[in-house]
């Protein structure tokens, strides 16, 4: 079954077609259960669709499918160059694609149509092409030990791994999960989010057409609780890859622990501090604290959602951030003059109108912004709060949607404590035009990427992942091949008769 949509917007037009079910073994299937899960537009909040929701049933046949490829025609019996050539094809069907790739994830997902596809597709594309470089790189090591031994290490794939996955970029994280995942040879099952699944699904049309072997990719739909629950318990998986809430990132780790200790690779949740010091270049520093925050509606793990200004520049640096915030554009996601579309769904419109309204009742104040927009949709005002305090919920918590905190420091000594003070270490912006100062800033900061004087850059060859409870392990670089490989040492004993 195929669901067809009419797109007539002023940045794209045509037909676009996606499946409907399950992909296992190669095939679209319905799913033993015959549930289905709607799938909604931000924009209005009406029904696009309705796709196959997956069973633990299927998930077994996925995971069955997925061993049997990795025991006859993928892991260890698809070279490396033959790996590169299927990713290869991929990255050019989805090259092709890109356009009908960013008309989807906008209708899905309610970011805009120019920003996914110049951020969003662009940087998927990327990254399926760099990991089909790795494909054909993948090096173990001999090791010297004596002259009796010869002693070499093996970088093998792990086998059948399980990737869940969250909506707030659903193409970007599929790209990052399956491309280290399918270059080292593992058998790759998928869970998308429910909020967003079209993009997936139509990928995994292009991953069917590229020609990787019968379940050696497969796709499940379905809620976390079921077939994401279902894979981290399941014996028959020997690694599962999650980004998401740092709340289920604990449930998984606790269903391997619980189950065959799979191994596990965590991206969590981010409260990022961006800190601007008084040598700071004023105009940068806003556009990229504000690119920092409000980029994809707030709604990125790494989002700078506690803005540091030093005292000297503070009231200059609130007049033009204050200014730039009211100037964007929120509306229709096809609309190209639109900077911000509506939150990803319900539930997180709800989550976030009610962390603004905590902020409010905890005294702090509103600089701009505050209400939802729109008779209908997801649309929320980029925020600004002043006059927190360190225990406000606002300041502590992940709100994930455009609303940040501004706070003033005095010096140099407090704000790295400051910006350290918090359970999560995804990311951290420095803005200075003093290098010394900018970096051993950036040094002390306890995140796993800093940027300084810019924010929310990545790319496929730079590893991210966080320290604290954002996470466990890297992703992207070559630092992700680590996570789809198991090293085995292999010692020979060459008889010699060595004195
Ligand atoms: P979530 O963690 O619930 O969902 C992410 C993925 O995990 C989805 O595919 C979901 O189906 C699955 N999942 C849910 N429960 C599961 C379970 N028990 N076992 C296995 N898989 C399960 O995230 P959410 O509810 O969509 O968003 C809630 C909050 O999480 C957000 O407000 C934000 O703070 C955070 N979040 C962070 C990221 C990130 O990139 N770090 C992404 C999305 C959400």
């Amino acid at each position: 079954e195929t669901y067809v949509h009419k797109f007539d917007t002023p940045t794209f037009k045509g037909e676009i077609s996606v499946p409907l079910g399950l992909y296992i073994d190669g095939k679209w299937v319905d799913g033993s259960s015959g549930n289905k899960i709607d799938v909604i537009n931000p924009s209005n909040g009406k029904l696009i669709t309705k796709i196959t929701e997956g069973s633990p049933k299927d998930v077994d046949l996925a995971v069955a499918a997925a061993q049997k490829a990795f025991d006859t025609t993928w892991g260890l019996h698809k070279n490396g160059f033959e790996r590169a050539r299927l990713l290869q094809k991929l990255g050019d069907l989805m090259e092709q694609n890109a356009d009908k790739l960013a008309a989807l994830e906008a209708l899905d997902n309610g970011k805009t149509f120019n920003w996914a596809r110049t951020t969003d597709i662009d940087h998927s594309i990327r990254c399926i092409q760099y990991y089909a470089g790795w494909a054909d790189k993948i090096l173990g090591q001999t090791i010297e030990t004596s002259e009796a031994k010869l002693v070499y290490v093996r970088h093998e794939p792990i086998g059948v791994v399980a990737q869940i996955i969250p909506w707030n970029f659903p193409l970007q994280m599929m790209a990052w999960k399956i491309g280290p995942a399918l270059a080292t040879g593992c058998s790759v099952i998928l869970k998308p989010s429910e909020f967003t699944p079209l993009t997936a699904l139509f990928v995994a049309q292009l991953i069917h057409e590229a020609g990787f072997p019968a379940g050696s990719f497969n796709l499940i739909n379905g809620y976390g609780h079921v077939v994401g629950q279902v894979l981290a318990e399941h014996n028959g998986i020997e690694k599962i890859a999650f980004t998401g809430s740092t709340l289920v990132g604990r449930k998984i780790m606790e269903a391997s622990s619980k189950s065959n200790l799979k191994k596990v690779t965590l991206e969590l949740g981010g409260k990022s501090p961006s800190i601007v010091f008084d040598d700071a270049d004023l105009e940068q520093a806003v556009k990229w604290a504000a690119f920092g925050i409000y980029y994809n509606h707030g709604q990125c793990c790494c989002a700078g959602s506690r803005i540091f200004v030093h005292e000297k520049i503070y009231d200059q640096f609130m007049q033009r951030f204050t200014e730039h915030t009211k100037s964007l554009k929120v509306g229709d996601p096809f609309d190209p003059e639109v900077y911000q579309g509506p939150q990803v769904s319900q539930q997180q419109y709800d989550r976030i109108l009610s962390y603004i309204k905590s902020g409010k009742e905890e005294g702090a104040t509103i600089v701009t912004g505050g209400e939802p927009l729109g008779q209908e949709g997801y649309y929320i005002q980029p925020t600004i709060f002043t006059d927190v305090k360190p225990s406000m919920k606002i300041v502590r918590e992940e709100i994930f949607g455009p609303v940040c905190v501004v706070i003033k420091f005095k010096d140099d000594d407090d704000i790295v404590a400051m910006a350290n003070d918090t359970i999560y270490g995804l990311a951290a912006s420095v803005f200075s035009q003093n290098v010394t100062r900018a970096l051993s800033t950036a040094h002390k900061i306890r995140a796993g990427t800093v940027w300084v004087n810019t924010a929310n850059m990545l790319y496929p060859q730079v590893p991210f992942g966080g320290y604290k409870q954002s996470g466990i392990g890297r992703e992207l670089g070559e630092y992700a091949l680590a996570n789809y490989t198991a090293v085995k040492a292999v010692q020979v004993n060459l008889h010699l008769n060595l004195s």
